[in-house]
């Protein structure tokens, strides 16, 4: 078993975050003796703070506004991080190297799996936004077989050069009724996260349409309670988060955590 010396969540900010509460909890049941701290880091102080992590061995999540940046910073990166652009999981290996994956990508994928009940197949998928969230989404959309996806975002431009990176499964759309008439629409925008806005007007969204909003909020967003009274599948971002918390627990340790464990922690 891998062991990191230091174990943090670099962001800023990151006091919100669920990621210690569940994390620590899984440490603390596999009987590892390790916290999962927060660290909230100035940009000024960033490539300071990731080259003392990586002399004291440390690992860890990277999380807003630092993942694109924690891409430059890695001594290496796994095809997946490459292909996605972005950093939120990061150990040291071996050779002293500082590793950069996205487990992100997988943490989509299983909330997707999880909401359909089943690996999405030859659908059209509707994403909101064009950030690095939605670069994860379009990185495991590759992998889901036949599927094509319609990219709509605020700023269109930003929509059209992400497609242009996925361009074997996004296509932009600027009309957002095009993007929400589809099998399964996906929030990648900020939008709901601090207040009971919604991403698309609810009358959009296709009357079939399972719904992966990856925002979370406690109890759930807005956006996710409206549609379900409505009658539609959907499911806020607390999957994604504990998923890809649970692959990156096992690149740290090469030991899956118990997830029961995680989930009972941010649900307590
Ligand atoms: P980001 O790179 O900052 O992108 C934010 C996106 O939201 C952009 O497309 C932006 O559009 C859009 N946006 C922001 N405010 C908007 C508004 N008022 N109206 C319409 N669009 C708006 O952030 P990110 O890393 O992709 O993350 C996006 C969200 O995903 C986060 O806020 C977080 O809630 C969620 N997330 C969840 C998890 C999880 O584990 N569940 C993990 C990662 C992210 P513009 O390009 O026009 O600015």
């Amino acid at each position: 078993m891998r062991t990191p010396r230091r174990l943090v969540l670099l962001g800023h900010p990151v006091s919100h975050s669920l990621s210690p509460r569940f994390q620590n909890a899984a440490l603390a049941d596999a009987g590892l003796n390790i916290r999962y701290e927060t660290l909230d880091v100035a940009p000024s102080d960033f490539d300071a703070t990731v080259a003392m992590l990586k002399s004291e061995g440390a690992a860890g999540n990277v999380t807003i506004p630092y993942k694109e940046r924690a891409c430059a910073a890695c001594d290496a990166l796994t095809p997946l991080a490459r292909r996605v652009g972005a950093v939120n999981t990061f150990w040291r290996d071996d050779e002293g190297r500082l590793v950069g994956d996205n487990t992100d990508v997988g943490g989509i994928d299983a909330a997707v799996r999880d909401l359909l009940g089943d690996a999405p197949r030859d659908i059209t998928v509707g994403l909101l936004g064009a950030g690095g969230a939605a670069a994860a989404v379009l990185a495991a959309a590759e992998r889901w077989h036949g599927c094509s996806v319609r990219v709509h975002n605020r700023t269109p431009a930003r929509a059209r050069a992400l497609c242009e990176r996925f361009r074997a499964v996004a296509q932009p759309v600027d009309d957002i009724r095009r993007a929400a008439d589809v099998d399964l629409l996906v929030n990648a925008t900020s939008v709901g996260l601090r207040n009971d806005d919604v991403p698309v007007d609810l009358s959009f969204v296709a009357r079939n349409a399972a719904v992966l909003d990856l925002v979370y909020r406690t109890p759930e967003t807005r956006f996710v309670h409206a549609l379900r009274e409505r009658g539609h599948r959907a499911r806020d971002g607390i999957t994604m988060l504990i998923e890809q918390g649970a692959l990156a627990f096992e690149l740290w340790f090469g030991t899956p955590p118990n997830r029961s464990v995680m989930w009972r922690a941010v649900q307590a």
